[in-house]
């Protein structure tokens, strides 16, 4: 199979090769050209495979360059090796009849992120080592939070690429900052940039274009690449745990064949439900994909408007991985939904860029109102949907998955769609567990009391373990303390990888 990219459809390139690019040339992203299809009988054989065996065979239709023994290879370091703590990578489980949490947290770093950094990784060394490719790859990534750790976590010590990780300096939460700043490694690099998400990303989307920069690294010998979900190397395994979520529903007889579902994604970037998207095309019987927004709610009124417009303030909540103004990731969707009309896609990204702000046309728009919902949770309704959830179920939420919460609630009350849902669990509570208790027990019970302590009595309240990635951070060295400024980041890279040269 092969890839096209977003705003130029005549590309066709194999996937070890888009893995290595990771964005298109031309500033697109890349797309299959044809997104394969599961018959029933397909999906009958995958129920009783574990998930390693599901994701060699769903990953083996996109990624058909790739042997299967390399793949079954990539997926076994992935996701067969212990380093998630559910032998199940991502269960299931069931608050009620008809409501259900995928959690996708159980990676070495608490977030979902992990579900596709531990394969990356894998992916992109055999890519580079298949290709004889001869230059080193250098990634660079720009993060939120937890894509920054995943990313050092997944590609620590892989041979033959280096990995870059610019952080806003205010923009992540402590226990993010630090499991950042004490990554171990022989290949990785950690700064903070002054901003927001969107400075270090728009920082980090310029380098991947700037010709001098590019020019220089080539003469060292580097080739830029990006674990950002722009890669989809990022995004195809995570279209395998929603058709996982299915199976499961299916072996438990928590739903039956062919029965629709909906799924409820906290979002961000617009990976994690495309993703879903994705897995409905492939026949999976997804219904309404509801698309959650905390205060930074750019993509809840592009779907209720068809109008996307990021000139607005930037808020930091209490979900900092979902603050983020521009959704890199709906640019697939918009290709999709427009027939793959390049030129349309290429005009939209355009007047985003200059204008910050684009319309869809009638038909588009339409389009993405049948298959979405779009919804938002304010700081004050994420707390409650905490609170809410526990004494409802005595199960405890993170900030990124109550937003998604709420939003169900709101959207069951609205269209009274009773379909069963699923809701997909982004962060284990641990990761931000001083808002997770505000929530619960109120601002007393957090005073004066720093994040590790906080980790503790979170654990007694919830009544589960504090996942191993957590427990002795506080007592690991920092190791990484750059601080830079959006224009400095192209001099910091110079720096890191010991180019000659400085970049003007
Ligand atoms: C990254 C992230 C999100 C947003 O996911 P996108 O794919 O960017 O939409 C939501 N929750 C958590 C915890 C995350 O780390």
């Amino acid at each position: 199979m092969n890839y096209q990219s977003t705003r130029n459809k005549d590309v066709a390139l194999k996937s070890m090769e888009i893995i290595k690019q990771g964005i298109s040339a031309d500033g697109g992203l890349f797309v299959p050209i044809e997104i394969p299809r599961f018959s029933t009988q397909d999906l009958h054989k995958l129920i009783d495979m574990t998930y390693v065996q599901r994701a060699i065979a769903i990953l083996s239709l996109f990624l058909t360059d790739f042997s299967l023994e390399d793949l079954t290879s990539c997926v076994h370091s992935a996701y067969g090796t212990g380093s998630f703590d559910s032998k199940d990578v991502a269960p299931v489980i069931s608050l009620s009849d008809d409501f259900f949490v995928q959690e996708l947290w159980h990676g070495p770093t608490c977030a979902f992120k992990d579900m596709a950094l531990q394969l990356l990784p894998h992916l992109m060394s055999t890519a580079v080592r298949r290709t004889g490719e001869d230059k080193k790859i250098v990634v660079l990534v720009a993060t939120s939070g937890d894509t920054g750790k995943a990313a050092l976590e997944g590609f620590k010590d892989v041979e033959g690429i280096q990995i870059i990780v610019f952080y806003p300096e205010q923009g992540v939460s402590p226990i993010q900052k630090l499991q950042m700043v004490t990554q171990e490694g022989n290949n990785v690099f950690v700064a903070a940039v002054k901003g927001n998400f969107d400075d270090a990303q728009t920082g980090v989307k310029n380098i991947f274009t700037d010709e001098s920069m590019i020019k220089m690294l080539e003469e060292s010998g580097y080739a830029f690449s990006s674990a950002n979900s722009i890669n989809w190397g990022r995004l195809v395994p995570q279209i395998v745990y929603y058709i996982s979520a299915y199976l499961d529903l299916l072996k438990k007889d928590w739903i039956s064949e062919g029965e629709e579902f909906n799924v409820v994604v906290p979002t961000g970037n617009f990976g994690n439900i495309l993703a879903a998207y994705y897995a409905k095309k492939m026949g999976i019987p997804i219904g309404k994909l509801i698309c959650a927004s905390n205060k930074n709610k750019v993509l809840a009124d592009f779907i209720n408007t068809g109008i996307y417009d990021r000139r607005r303030e930037f808020y930091k909540t209490i979900s900092p991985s979902m603050d983020i103004l521009i959704s890199s990731n709906l640019e697939r969707l918009l290709f999709e939904l427009s027939d793959k009309q390049d030129d349309k896609v290429r005009k939209w990204m355009m007047e985003l860029k200059e204008r910050g702000v684009y319309k869809l046309d009638s038909q588009t728009t339409s389009r993405l109102q049948d298959l979405f919902w779009g919804g938002y949770a304010t700081e004050e309704q994420t707390m409650e949907a905490i609170r809410q959830t526990y004494n409802e179920y005595g199960y405890v939420l993170d900030p990124h998955t109550a937003v998604g919460k709420w939003v169900y609630d709101a959207y069951r009350k609205e269209s009274k769609d009773k379909r069963k849902t699923v809701l997909v669990s982004t962060a284990s509570p641990f990761k931000f567990a001083s808002d997770v208790l505000r929530s619960i027990v109120g601002e007393e019970s957090i005073k004066d009391k720093d994040d590790f302590m906080l980790i503790n009595i979170l654990s007694d309240i919830s009544r589960m373990e504090i996942p191993a990635g957590l427990r002795e951070l506080d007592k690991k060295p920092v190791l990484h303390n750059t601080l830079c400024s959006r224009e400095d980041m192209k001099n910091i890279i110079s720096s890191f990888l010991a180019l000659d040269g400085v970049v003007k």
